[in-house]
């Protein structure tokens, strides 16, 4: 696979979309890994804090609060 951006051999592999990117241009961004609930019920997430990212797709901002899940 190559990089998205420059078509060079990729590095890695967005987490979010699966878009390969070298090393040039991987950028980071936090990435839930998992979601828990703490013993007084409220959702909590297990989040990396500099995960692969591509730089193109646009994952959800804001992963720590989950208010939908309340
Ligand atoms: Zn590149
Ligand atoms: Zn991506």
């Amino acid at each position: 696979m190559n990089c998205w951006h420059c078509d060079r051999p990729a590095h890695g592999v967005c987490r979010f979309c699966g878009r390969g990117v070298c090393r040039e241009h991987a950028k980071t961004l936090p990435y839930i890994v998992d979601l828990y609930r703490n013993d007084q019920g409220a959702y909590k997430a297990l989040v990396v804090a500099d995960a692969l990212w591509c730089g193109v797709c646009e994952p959800k901002e804001d992963p720590v609060e989950l208010p939908q899940l309340a």
